[in-house]
């Protein structure tokens, strides 16, 4: 997981994008009967993220003569459409991930803007920025039409919940097998409240991590292997534990990344430091 900073782009200035985009007069009148309500929308989308409060918005299938597949085509046409009037928006906040990296994750590569409200059910936010979230193919599609009905189903939102990834949460465990198996979990702190636990396992279920984060690290364990045969024969046990540890604390500038968990969870585990390495195929 990762934070990000709040995009750039109001929500003013995207609707009045697609407003001048849209043909049909109709429509056009339509939408701009409805333009201080859906910046209304805006305003009590952004308390209620920095109250760590979304389940509190309303979900809204129309609005005043607009309709819900009318409102998520402002989204299709203008926003994610290659020539779209406003697709210069889209790019902005999908290229905001630093590296392209998934801010769910932490570990796939952007493809897609999550709606962090799906639009399915909240069809007034399709084109708030605020809404819209950098992720990966993985993600976006584990997180489809899902969406907060009480405060510990909020998952991780990138723009407004820095607070949650402060401490690790993300454990991994070490199965010894044969062959050894890192399998992970999210365990948050019982210090923390229980709202924001119910979050972090919320999301860690709901974005699949287990998943991408056992793929990732199980992968790396033969080229781990070898890296401590290494430091095993430069200085033994003592040096493998030195090398583990350092990583582990390398790794905490992202405390819940699969790598930090993995290093924290190896380098407290004897007998994986004391030999058990060696079993790794
Ligand atoms: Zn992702």
């Amino acid at each position: 997981m990762r934070s990000l900073p709040l995009p750039t782009d109001t929500q003013a200035s995207v609707f009045a994008l697609c407003l001048g985009a849209t043909n049909d007069p109709g429509l056009q009148a339509r939408l701009t009967a409805i333009a201080a309500s859906l910046a209304a929308s805006g305003v009590t989308y952004h308390a209620n993220a920095t109250a760590a409060s979304l389940h509190h918005v309303e979900r809204r299938p129309s609005v005043g003569g607009v309709t819900k597949a009318e409102l998520t085509g402002l989204y299709e046409e203008h926003l994610s459409k290659t020539s779209g009037a406003a697709r210069a928006v889209y790019d902005r906040i999908r290229s905001a991930a630093p590296n392209n990296r998934c801010p769910l994750c932490g570990v796939g590569s952007v493809a897609h803007c999550d709606h962090h409200l799906p639009k399915s059910r909240y069809p007034d936010l399709s084109i708030l920025p605020f809404n819209l979230v950098p992720a990966c193919h993985f993600c976006n599609d584990k997180k489809r039409a899902k969406y907060p009905a009480m405060a510990g189903q909020q998952t991780f939102h990138p723009y407004f919940d820095q607070h949650l990834l402060k401490d690790p949460w993300v454990r991994a465990t070490l199965d010894p097998g044969p062959p050894p198996v890192l399998v992970f979990d999210a365990c948050p702190p019982t210090a923390w409240p229980a709202v924001d636990q119910d979050r972090v396992r919320r999301h860690f279920d709901v974005c699949g991590l287990a998943t991408t984060f056992t793929t990732n690290a199980n992968d790396e364990l033969p080229i781990l292997r070898d890296r401590l045969v290494l430091q095993g024969s430069r200085g033994g046990v003592p040096a493998i534990q030195q090398f583990l540890d350092d990583e582990r604390d390398v790794h905490l500038a992202r405390p819940n990344s699969w790598q930090y968990a993995t290093y924290r969870a190896l380098a407290a585990n004897a007998w994986f430091v004391s030999g058990g390495y060696l079993t790794i195929p």
